[in-house]
């Protein structure tokens, strides 16, 4: 008898990467998503690092994920009056717009395994196979369940009851920008510009065709007013931060757009899980581990667990094995690496909150 196929729940990075490397190898899988449409959202951009672009080089999109995003050739970090502080090179860096990854993803899945406007709403084991069951209350008999939902994943709420998402010290405020003038004055380099106070740091990523992507990361502790800012009043509070900074023009008049811009209040798991998963559900990406921005690996190593997570199960079914220890392998392979990004993210989150002359200049990811 057929098994029912692989159930995944979530098609942002970590789902669609799985999916696809599945698919190719011909396993059945079916995709379910919260959102009511493929992704739309334009405002956000991720860095891909050497890791992240050697799985989508594995999935055939290396070139594609080349052309939309912008190869980024140095870090330049300046103050805010525009002074340089430190300029290092970089290789295998490309910024991109999320959707444009996503798109790029989800076209090397078949549109009838993806299914939107459908979100997990518990999962129900009969005789040892689990049965996705959604908030439509359809039910989707599984050979295994992928959780690949997200930070605020359900997946792992449902499976570990004692892991909540508690707020951190960073928050950020990012969104996209069409500006020719400063997108030629920073060209292909990856620019942050510091407070030397410590505390607040504005990044500008370029993309393509003038489009430039901006955040602003600030200390909660030190700036409550606004991590509690609502529409009215967040432009107000950004103006108060930044609204004299001088590089590359005064980029709170130039750059920030507070219409359309997404402000994303940071949150983290109490502990880290001990596995990802159990017998017959396995988390990925930020289900699994959510990290920080700082290391700029969220999308990277969320691209890394699907080809780990994909190539196990892929191994189990050619030999005819249960997938009931992939979990645990899975774990084995992924937390130290995970455990390594949590800690450079430690050390580059206490650089950002204390004044500059106490740092030393520093690229700020981790590989
Ligand atoms: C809005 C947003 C902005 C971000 N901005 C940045 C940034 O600027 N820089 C950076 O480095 N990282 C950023 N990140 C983080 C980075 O994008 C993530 O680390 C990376 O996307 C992790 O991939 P993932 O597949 O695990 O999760 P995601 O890409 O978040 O995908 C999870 C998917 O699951 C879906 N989902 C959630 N719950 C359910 C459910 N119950 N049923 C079905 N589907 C569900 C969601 O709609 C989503 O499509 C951002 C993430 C988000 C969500």
């Amino acid at each position: 008898m057929d098994l029912p196929p692989i159930s995944v729940i979530g098609a942002g990075i970590a789902g669609l990467a799985c999916a696809s490397f599945l698919e190719q190898n011909q396993l059945p899988v079916q995709i379910f998503e919260r959102r009511a449409q493929a992704a739309t959202r334009g405002g956000i951009g991720l860095l891909l690092l050497k890791n992240g672009i050697d799985i989508l080089d594995k999935l055939g999109l290396k070139e594609q994920v080349s052309q939309a995003g912008c190869q980024i050739h140095s870090f330049n970090q300046y103050d805010n009056k525009g002074n340089t502080l430190f300029k290092n090179l970089i290789q295998d860096c490309i910024a991109i717009d999320r959707v444009s990854l996503l798109r790029a993803l989800q076209s090397t899945i078949g549109k009838s395994q993806l299914h939107y406007n459908t979100s997990l709403e518990r999962i129900e084991f009969s005789e040892s196979n689990p049965v996705v069951i959604t908030k439509k209350n359809e039910t989707w008999p599984s050979s295994f369940v992928i959780g690949a939902d997200g930070r605020g994943s359900r997946t792992r709420n449902l499976l570990y009851r004692d892991h909540n998402l508690i707020k951190t010290e960073e928050s950020e405020i990012v969104g996209k920008v069409n500006h020719p003038e400063v997108f030629d004055r920073i060209g292909q380099n990856f620019c942050k510009i510091l407070d030397p106070e410590g505390g607040v740091a504005l990044g500008l990523l370029p993309l393509r065709g003038g489009d430039i992507i901006w955040y602003l990361q600030y200390s909660v502790d030190k700036f409550p007013n606004l991590y509690t800012a609502d529409d009215s009043t967040l432009f107000r509070e950004i103006e108060n931060l930044i609204g004299d900074w001088s590089f590359p023009v005064n980029v709170m008049k130039e750059i920030i757009e507070p219409s359309d811009c997404f402000h994303w209040r940071v949150e983290l798991l109490n502990k880290p899980l001990q596995q990802y998963g159990t017998n017959t559900v396995a988390l990925i990406g930020d289900a699994a581990h959510p990290l920080l921005t700082f290391s700029s690996q969220g999308a990277n190593s969320a691209l890394v667990d699907a080809y780990e997570l994909s190539k196990l199960i892929i191994k189990n079914q050619e030999l005819g094995k249960p997938l009931n220890s992939i979990s645990e392998e899975l774990t084995q392979i992924r937390e130290p690496q995970i455990q390594k990004y949590r800690d450079s993210e430690k050390q580059l989150l206490n650089m950002f909150l204390q004044p500059y002359s106490q740092k030393t200049g520093t690229v700020p990811f981790s590989k």
